[in-house]
C-alpha cells in the first residue's frame, strides 16, 4: 500500500506545539483528537499529546473515545457529539465524560447511570451565541431537572468567529458563558472546569482562558485562519504532517495536448507531465487548481482535472523527474513545498478539510520512534 502515497506524520513537532500552546495560555490543555486526529492517525497522536502535556483528550463520538480506552488511554476524555439513543450504557463503563446539551439526552444518561450503578460524567454544552451545539431554549427547563445521577464535571461553549480577533461576538460569547456558568451555579451547580476557547481563542483571547483550552488545528501546526491569523509559519507553528506520492508515470507530451476528463487544461509549449499516484478518492480535492507538487526544489502546478486515483503535474521541459521518483504534495514549506494551507486555498476550503479528508488508503508513517 504504501508504495504510491504516504501521509508522514511528525511527533515531535505535535509535541512542540502542544508544549508552547500550555505554556502560552497557562491553564490545562484539552488535545482535540476527532476525525483521527485530523487525519494524523488517533492512537499515536494521543499517546504523543499526552506526554507532551495535554491533559484531557476531546472527540466528537463515543466511538471514537472507545476506541481511545480500547488502546489503553486512561486519561480523561470527553465526547462532545453524543446524541439521544446513543450507548450511554457503555460510555459510562467506558469512564468517558458526555457533552451534554438536550433534556432529552440528560434523561438517557441518567438511566444509564441507574442501571449501571454508578455516575455518569458529565459536560453542559451551553450555546452562546453560534445557534450549532449546546442548550439554548431548553434552558429555561434545567433548572428543574434531576441531575442526582450524574456529576457535572464542567460547562463548556464553542466560538464561532474565535479566528476573527476583535469581533464584538467573541466578547458577547464570553459574558455570556460566564452569565450560564453563574446561572447554573444558582441551582447548586458548580462543575469543576470551564472550557470555551478553540486554537484560534488559545493563540489570540486570553480572557476565554477559564480553566482549559481545548487545541485541535493548532496542535497539528496549522493556522486556524490564514485570512486573520496568517500562516501556520507567520504563527510559529511546525506542521506535523507532510504528504507524498509517487511520480506514476513522467513522459513528454507536446504543446497544445489536452490533459485529463474533460480537456479541461492544454499544454502550452512541450513538456514532461507528471502522473501523481493519488486523487480525489484519498482526499485530493478535485477542484483544486493553484497547488501542485513539489520535487528537487521546484514546484509542479496540477494541470486538468483530479482523478479518483490520480492527478497530472505540469513538470516542466527541463525537469530530471523520473517516473517512480516521490513528490511532496503538502508539507510545512520550508524547502518551498505547498502546505496544507495552499491546498486549502487552492479548492476554497480550509487546511482543516485538507488534512481531516486524506482517506484510509494512504497510510500514516510515523517519524518519531520515542513516542
Ligand atoms: C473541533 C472542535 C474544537 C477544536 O477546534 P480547532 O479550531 O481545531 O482548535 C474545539 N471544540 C469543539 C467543540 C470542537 O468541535
Amino acid at each position: 500500500m504504501s508504495d504510491r502515497a504516504e501521509f508522514l506524520i511528525d511527533l515531535s513537532a505535535l509535541s512542540t506545539n502542544i508544549a508552547r500552546l500550555k505554556k502560552e495560555c497557562g491553564v490545562d490543555v484539552l488535545a482535540v483528537v476527532k476525525a483521527d486526529a485530523y487525519g494524523h492517525g488517533l492512537i499515536r497522536v494521543s499517546h504523543a499529546a499526552l506526554k507532551a502535556g495535554a491533559s484531557w483528550l476531546g472527540v466528537a463520538l463515543l466511538e471514537e473515545a472507545i476506541t481511545l480506552r480500547e488502546n489503553g488511554v486512561e486519561a480523561p476524555i470527553l465526547a462532545w457529539l453524543v446524541s439521544p439513543g446513543s450507548d450511554f450504557d457503555s460510555a459510562i463503563t467506558h469512564n468517558i465524560d458526555i457533552g451534554v446539551s438536550s433534556i432529552k439526552g440528560l434523561r438517557e444518561i441518567s438511566e444509564s447511570a441507574k442501571r449501571a450503578g454508578k455516575k455518569a460524567r458529565i459536560h453542559i454544552e451551553v450555546d452562546t451565541g453560534m445557534s450549532r451545539g449546546g442548550f439554548l431554549d431548553e434552558w429555561k427547563d434545567l433548572p428543574t431537572e434531576d441531575f442526582s445521577q450524574v456529576d457535572v464535571i464542567g460547562i463548556f461553549s464553542h466560538f464561532a468567529r474565535a479566528d476573527e480577533p476583535g469581533e464584538q461576538q467573541n466578547i458577547d460569547q464570553i459574558q455570556r458563558f460566564q452569565q450560564m456558568v453563574q446561572e447554573l451555579g444558582d441551582i447548586g451547580i458548580n462543575p469543576p472546569i470551564k472550557h470555551l476557547a478553540n486554537s484560534a481563542a488559545t493563540m489570540k483571547d486570553s480572557p476565554s482562558y477559564f480553566t482549559m483550552v481545548r487545541v485541535g488545528i493548532a496542535m497539528y501546526g496549522l493556522t486556524p485562519d490564514l485570512t486573520h491569523l496568517g500562516t501556520s509559519k507567520d504563527l510559529g507553528l511546525r506542521p506535523v504532517g507532510q504528504l507524498r506520492a509517487k511520480l506514476h508515470l513522467v513522459k513528454s507530451v507536446p504543446a497544445h495536448s489536452p490533459v485529463g476528463y474533460g480537456a479541461s487544461a492544454m499544454t502550452q509549449s512541450d513538456t514532461k507531465l507528471g502522473v501523481v499516484a493519488i486523487g480525489y478518492a484519498d482526499g485530493i480535492p478535485r477542484i483544486a487548481q493553484g497547488a501542485g507538487v513539489f520535487f528537487k526544489g521546484k514546484k509542479a502546478p496540477i494541470i486538468g482535472r483530479v482523478s479518483m486515483d490520480q492527478f497530472v503535474v505540469d513538470l516542466g521541459s527541463d525537469s530530471t523527474a523520473q517516473s517512480g521518483d516521490w513528490v511532496i504534495v503538502f508539507g510545512d514549506g520550508s524547502h518551498g513545498e505547498y502546505t496544507a494551507d495552499d491546498w486549502g486555498r487552492a479548492s476554497s476550503s480550509i487546511n482543516y478539510e485538507i488534512v481531516t479528508r486524506i482517506g484510509p488508503r494512504v497510510p500514516r508513517i510515523y517519524q518519531s520512534h520515542e513516542y
